[in-house]
């Protein structure tokens, strides 16, 4: 084996079947050895995780092979498109970690090219205007094993066609009054080469080119075309255009030459478990104020993963591990729950928060003595530093770590027991106070003040820690816990139920009064990961100020900790 080859071979291990297509194409010099690919949005609606692992594949191939990747807004519905989209799907790409430099496009930029293209096709007698409605059109469509029926329209003169179109551009007819097809076959065997709608009337302004334009570019006439106007090598798209592919073809021909052609190449979508996908689901839970917005931390939105918590880099190793194929699959949420865990368990400041809380006094602990204990920020991260949390008679710790009468392995707090309080004492329960209906409103406790962290007596055992907060130095927050939206596995398959149906009534829970250490006053911002200790990890939400803490919980904690006191 020559050394090029051996080299060319390892280089292309670890590649996915989309990556070795393009290497393959760059290694036979096509297109002159050049590689361009499209991230090609509708702006329709915001970005979800599913166009996460589009994009990944768009900017992540051209970046791997030194090629540049465009963004270009498919936007040939006005009615449906929006700059509220167009804003937010930018803000996405970049949050996820790619760039496109200047190469932001539009596929209403080529409208000219298009409609040119449309009047050459008209007077090469490959196109004709079409005066049935869509509903007769589709009855003649015929099925994939019965041929369909030629529109008594298909036949017209080329003149006649040439002025119908133009009137219809000028606005002389209704919506929905004609339609401008190719003429290939009515008895393909490919339904899309069955004369295909390419441009209908659409009377509503453009959020880009106003009311210049009387008649839009379907998806199949504009798409392809678009690719060739703007050099783009490699158009990869997910499988339900693997049918669409020979018309891309089809219409692409009539512009490229052997020096530059693009190429369609399909991969599998991401489908989520618990999860819907659709936009036009997604926009109904929006309009119908279902979710509080299109970024709810609830939705499988970039946008809503973003205010939640997740990580960017925690999106993009989820899509890495569950890769490209050609096969239509079910992913499984808790495999991208696990990815955020992981990302957050390297990134996170711990912090203490009690959810919770029942007050415990020490009571041989001075009344206003105050002592600040050093916390760690991040024991997974030796740069991350330490912070101060102080320390003082009344605290606050969980009503679930306290049991009156306990079970024999409960490692918590009970009358006569102790407990560490980390990173502080260690702690023993000498009485509670109830009320008059039985319920615990306080704990009674001494300490041993041998047992701090760094004296000798910090090394005596016991079996539980608990996490805390000072009383008098808590600040009060409010935690929104979010689960999954839908409480069945796959919404999409349960064709007979009203996805509304599915939603889970507890994907959502408020707790006011949460008591949170001090330190999060001051440092807590939106987009910043905390855990908190023995609980899970929280970000504030944008709406979170130094007055009015909010924090959104990203995910909960696999409680590693007291599973390790189990054993
Ligand atoms: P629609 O076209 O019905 O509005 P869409 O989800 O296809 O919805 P687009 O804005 O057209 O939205 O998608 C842009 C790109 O993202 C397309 O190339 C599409 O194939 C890809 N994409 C969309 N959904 C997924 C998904 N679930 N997994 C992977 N790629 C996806
Ligand atoms: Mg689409």
């Amino acid at each position: 084996m020559a050394e090029n080859e051996i080299e060319e071979t390892q280089e292309k291990k670890g590649l996915n079947f989309v990556e070795q297509m393009v290497w393959d194409d760059l290694q036979a010099g096509k297109n002159g050895g050049r590689l361009n690919t499209r991230f090609p949005p509708e702006p329709n609606g915001y970005l979800h995780i599913g166009h996460a692992k589009a994009i990944c594949m768009d900017f992540g191939v051209a970046e791997k092979f030194g090629g540049t990747c465009n963004l270009r807004f498919d936007d040939t519905n006005p009615v449906k498109e929006d700059v509220e989209y167009v804003d937010s799907i930018r803000e996405d790409i970049h949050w996820l970690g790619f760039d496109w430099g200047d190469r932001e496009y539009y596929a209403s930029d080529y409208f000219p090219q298009l409609y040119d293209l449309a009047i050459r096709l008209i007077k090469e007698g490959k196109a004709y205007v079409d005066d049935q409605t869509s509903e007769e059109i589709a009855r003649q469509k015929g099925t994939p094993t019965v041929a369909g029926t030629e529109s008594p329209y298909r036949n017209r003169s080329v003149e006649e066609n040439l002025d119908l179109f133009q009137r219809m551009n000028a606005g002389e007819f209704e919506e929905g009054a004609r339609v401008l097809r190719a003429k290939i076959d009515m008895a393909s065997d490919n339904m899309h080469f069955r004369d295909p709608i390419m441009y209908r009337i659409i009377k509503h302004p453009h959020h880009r080119t106003g009311t210049t334009w009387n008649v839009y570019p379907m998806y199949d006439f504009a798409h392809g075309q678009s690719d060739y106007f703007e050099g783009v090598t490699h158009s990869i798209c997910t499988l339900e255009f693997v049918p669409h592919r020979p018309l891309y073809e089809h219409f692409v021909k009539e512009l490229a030459d052997e020096s530059y052609c693009p190429r369609q190449i399909e991969f599998n979508r991401l489908n989520l478990t618990y999860t819907v996908m659709s936009k036009r689901k997604l926009l109904q839970l929006v309009k119908e104020g279902l979710v509080a917005g299109w970024d709810d931390p609830r939705m499988p939105t970039i946008s809503g993963m973003r205010r939640r918590g997740f990580t960017p880099r925690s999106i993009r190793n989820f899509i890495d591990k569950i890769g490209y194929t050609k096969y239509e699959a079910l992913n499984s949420v808790s495999l991208l729950e696990h990815a955020v865990r992981d990302d957050l368990n390297a990134v996170s400041t711990r912090v203490m928060a009690v959810m919770n809380p029942v007050k415990v006094v020490i009571t041989n602990y001075p009344e206003d003595k105050v002592e600040m204990v050093e916390m760690e920020n991040n024991p997974e991260d030796p740069q991350s530093g330490t912070h101060q949390m102080p320390f003082s008679r009344e605290i606050f710790i969980e009503r679930d770590d306290f049991m009156e009468n306990p079970p024999k392995k409960f490692f918590r707090l009970a009358p006569e027991g102790e407990v560490r309080l980390k990173g502080a004492y260690i702690i023993k329960c000498t009485g509670v106070k109830k009320d008059a209906d039985g319920n615990i409103e306080e704990i009674y406790c001494t300490y041993d003040p041998e047992t701090r962290s760094g004296l000798p007596g910090s090394m005596r055992k016991v079996k539980g820690t608990l996490h805390w907060v000072s009383a008098a130095h808590a600040v009060d927050a409010t935690a929104r816990l979010y689960d999954r939206l839908f409480n069945v596995e796959n919404p999409a398959a349960e064709t007979e139920r009203d996805f509304r149906e599915m939603l889970n009534p507890e994907s959502l829970k408020v707790v006011e009064g949460i008591k949170v250490e001090p330190y999060l006053a001051e440092n807590a911002r939106p987009l910043e990961h905390f855990q908190f200790q023995r609980i899970g990890y929280f970000t504030p939400d944008k709406d979170s100020t130094p007055e009015k803490l909010i924090f959104n919980r990203t995910i909960a904690l696999k409680d590693s900790w007291e599973k390790a006191q189990k054993k």
